[in-house]
């Protein structure tokens, strides 16, 4: 049902009657079949609302291939008896080395000190000076799986690394502050990595940029709904952080011009667990989910909620 890569389709189609985002191709093929469809495969990014699910009676599993499943009217599944699994735990690693590369490529400049020898610069001026990573303060806004595999890489660089999250974690013994704010006041780096959804809307917004300061740098990749995109503009506009770096975005895949035309951003297309090994590990665990609910076992990877 959602766009997904070949590693899982070509399994699905191995063992299950496939319908591919018919609901968007063909509205009206759609509606013939929507009353026999019993599971959908889904990722991230995919928008299953409780409108999609009324019209899915038989729907008995929503296996996404991704751990955030924001997308997900999950009280509107549950309340039908629908389970909902994702793909915990097997992206961590990619994730947090893309966080880590992102705020390695803003502070050190590595875009623009590509296209400065490409351009052929090089034997006519300086490049200018970047920013140390090694040593930096670290804010995380996250301590899950995720958080905390950013922060064990963090403190290879030997940064000062403190967190936020809902709570104190009891396993983590680094320094935690009880809101955005407070820790963005202390970081040069702030790294973003909690769910998306209505809980962490706007997470970050106008104040906790203020808080980062104007030699601050954000660092994104949890789900552009979790800052405040036009604030985040604003900020960067006016100076009031230094710069940005982001994975994720409110309205992808469309990115603000504003952002694309900044030098002190840098922008991925959303590609946190985007290597070949994790995405095979993600399908597989997704295929999982479903041969085990099909088969009446136990669940491999319910999302919380659904335990
Ligand atoms: P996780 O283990 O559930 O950890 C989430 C963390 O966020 C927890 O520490 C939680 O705090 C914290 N949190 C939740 N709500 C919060 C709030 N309102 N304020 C402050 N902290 C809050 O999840 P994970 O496996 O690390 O994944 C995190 C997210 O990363 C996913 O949900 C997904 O959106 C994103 N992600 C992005 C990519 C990408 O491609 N860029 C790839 C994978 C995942 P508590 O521990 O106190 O509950």
């Amino acid at each position: 049902m959602a766009n997904l890569q070949p590693m899982l389709l070509e399994p699905l189609h191995a063992a299950y009657v496939v319908h591919e985002r018919l609901h968007e191709a063909d509205p009206e093929a759609f509606k013939k079949i929507a009353s026999h469809i019993r599971g959908i495969a889904a990722n991230g990014e995919s928008k299953i609302d409780a409108e999609l699910l009324k019209q899915l009676p038989a729907l008995e599993i929503i296996a996404v291939m991704g751990v955030g499943y924001d997308g997900v009217d999950v009280a509107a599944a549950k309340a039908r008896g629908i389970v909902v699994t994702h793909t915990p735990g097997v992206l961590n690693d990619d994730v947090a080395d893309l966080a880590m590369a992102l705020m390695l490529t803003w502070a050190r400049q590595v875009v623009r000190a590509d296209r400065f020898v490409r351009d052929g610069q090089w034997p006519t001026s300086a490049f200018p000076l970047g920013r140390r990573v090694s040593g930096a303060r670290l804010g995380i806004v996250g301590m899950g799986r995720i958080g905390q595999a950013i922060a064990l890489r963090a403190a290879a660089f030997g940064m000062q690394i403190a967190y936020t999250a809902r709570s104190a974690k009891a396993d983590v013994s680094l320094p935690y502050l009880s809101t955005p704010v407070a820790l963005a006041a202390q970081s040069d780096f702030l790294v973003v990595i909690t769910p998306g959804g209505a809980e962490t809307r706007k997470l970050i917004d106008a104040s906790v940029l203020a808080a980062l300061g104007p030699k601050g740098c954000l660092v994104n990749v949890a789900r552009g709904s979790v800052i405040d995109e036009a604030a985040l503009i604003a900020a960067l506009q006016a100076g009031t952080i230094a710069g940005a770096a982001l994975d994720v975005f409110e309205n992808e895949p469309h990115v603000p011009q504003a952002l694309r035309e900044m030098d002190n951003v840098v922008l991925t297309p959303h590609i946190g667990s985007a290597t070949n090994d994790t995405r095979q590990a993600m399908a597989n665990l997704t295929l999982s989910n479903l041969k085990a609910h099909f088969a009446g076992n136990t669940l491999p990877s319910p999302v919380p909620e659904c335990q």
